[in-house]
């Protein structure tokens, strides 16, 4: 574990990650494709050591992202009948 490592964004998960990776693996595949795709696209290389270079793009995506994992780590309502 180095000082770049942060913890991965999801709730409750514990894992370590490098700091230009969004989320852990296990996490970044739960994520639909079209929301890791424009996650992907609108990084831009050296971001996370140069903040000026994070584009508002990047930030919809990556909140939208966000907002995914914890949307998925919510309990589940029961089925309304
Ligand atoms: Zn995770």
């Amino acid at each position: 574990m180095t000082a770049k490592d942060r913890k991965c964004p999801a709730p409750n998960c514990q894992e370590r990650i490098p700091r230009k990776y969004f989320c852990c693996r296990s996490h970044w595949f739960s994520i639909s494709k079209p929301l890791r795709d424009r996650v992907l696209q609108t990084y831009t290389k050296g971001q996370e050591h140069n903040l000026d270079l994070i584009t508002d793009a990047y930030i919809l995506a990556h909140d939208e992202a966000l907002d995914f994992l914890r949307d998925a780590a919510k309990p589940k309502p029961p089925f309304v009948k």
